[in-house]
């Protein structure tokens, strides 16, 4: 039987500048300062409620019992009950979960819904497993997780390498571990089992759409803005298709086999079906030049949006960046190192909290959806997402011109500052 742990707090990691945990940290240090929060909300909002690490063995396919770590980070449930993905990659680890969580509850926070903030993740090579190994190994999580998850305790979604199907293990398998159907349990599900219409492109339309709503600020048209998108998973190649949809010029993407450009433009239609017809990977696509991955992001084009994974953008290669404008579908991918180098150079950044939370907002409407036992309708779905982004970002701009001080930080404020403010409502012992 899979053990549950209460994690116990280890040394802390001094001097690594990439630590995605110190960069959400310092971060809401600068932010909590512009607030004056007081130092018990402080220490209430800066550690995480509850950390738990499971070890799951699972029967591989050869036959060998394999031992996966997992975790869960609850962060906050001051909002309401903690929401956020289950990601699944060798890199996964606890200082980079505790970010993820705190990042949930800033994001929620910021646009404005009823959660609170999680993450999940599981030492694993989902692409070397099969699909057998990987739903042994999702239930087993499943259930060493069944006192964490609930409808209204905690609600996982998809993260890097999970995605519908993982929901339907994890919806299964909890149903069946409290012997009703719950649907509401987690978000992201496939669309015939309660999944919402939208979800899937979701986070790509939210950076869509802020992209469009920073571009109106800086006075930039749209058919005469190039882009560059690190990543083509589901984020990435979402927000290239959009974006593209809108008259932008893609002119580079990446992948993890590699980085393609095209000085006219990919046409990012044949690109994510090429992808689609080639295990997910872009190698061999003919409509883009081969180009080196590490220059993607500080060649010439007047966006970049980071959709792949933390710390892609620091203090080295940030001095080098030409672009206006950096759009985060990542979450975490600029170092808090980065930062002064950025705005010293007067970018405009539209925060990971910001502009990733299309994702969980549309997990929010599944779960309402869920809770009404009623459908909505794509219009209905995209309308609303959109407003609740296009809010989100003017909330967060006019913080930014009122404290003169970055979106990054404006975001910071608008989040703390609610969840502080309701802490003081709710009150503690
Ligand atoms: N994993 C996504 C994120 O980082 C979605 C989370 C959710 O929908 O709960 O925002």
């Amino acid at each position: 039987m899979a053990a549950t742990t209460v994690y116990k707090e280890p040394a802390p990691q001094v001097g690594n500048t990439e630590n995605p945990l110190e960069s959400m940290m310092s971060r809401f240090n600068i932010a909590a300062e512009i607030l004056g929060l007081d130092d018990t909300s402080y220490e209430v909002l800066k550690a995480p409620d509850k950390q738990v690490i499971v070890h799951l063995p699972v029967m591989m396919d050869d036959g060998k019992v394999h031992v996966f770590e997992g975790y869960r980070v609850v962060h906050n449930t001051i909002l309401g009950p903690s929401k956020g993905g289950i990601r699944y990659d060798k890199n996964v680890n606890l200082d980079e979960v505790k970010a993820l969580a705190a990042w949930m509850t800033w994001k929620c926070a910021v646009v404005d819904i009823p959660y609170g903030g999680a993450k999940g993740g599981i030492i694993c090579e989902p692409t070397t497993m099969s699909v057998g190994e990987l739903e042994r190994l999702t239930r087993a999580y499943t259930v060493s997780m069944k006192d964490v998850f609930g409808p209204d305790r905690d609600i996982p979604a998809p993260d890097m390498g999970t995605g519908p199907r993982e929901m339907a293990w994890i919806m299964d398998e909890f149903s069946k571990a409290v012997g009703q159907t719950a649907s509401a349990v987690v978000t992201g599900k496939p669309l015939v089992m309660g999944g919402s219409l939208g979800r899937t492109e979701a986070t790509g339309r939210g950076v869509m759409v802020s992209c469009l709503a920073a571009l109106a600020k800086l006075g930039m048209k749209p058919e005469e803005t190039s882009v560059a998108v690190q990543g083509f998973g589901n984020v990435g190649s979402w927000a290239s298709k959009l974006l593209f949809d809108k008259g932008l010029k893609v002119k580079g993407v990446s992948d993890i086999s590699g980085a393609y450009w095209n000085e006219n433009g990919i046409n990012i239609d044949e690109a994510i079906a090429y992808k689609n017809a080639h295990s997910g990977r872009l190698e061999g696509f003919e409509g883009a030049e081969p180009m080196d991955p590490t220059k993607l992001l500080i060649s010439a084009v007047d966006v970049i949006v980071p959709a792949a994974v933390e710390d892609v953008i620091t203090e080295h290669n940030a001095p080098h960046i030409q672009a206006k404008l950096i759009v985060e579908g990542a979450n975490g991918p600029t170092s808090a190192s980065a930062d002064p180098i950025i705005n010293e150079k007067g970018i405009l950044v539209v925060p990971d909290i910001l502009a990733n939370s299309g994702g969980v907002t549309v997990s929010y409407f599944e779960w309402v959806q869920n809770k009404q036992g009623f459908k909505w309708s794509l219009d209905m779905v995209t309308d609303r997402a959109d407003r609740i982004m296009a809010d989100a970002f003017e909330k967060v701009y006019a913080v930014s011109l009122k404290y003169n001080i970055p979106m990054r930080i404006a975001a910071y404020v608008v989040a703390i500052d609610k969840v502080a403010q309701t802490y003081k409502y709710r009150g503690g012992y």
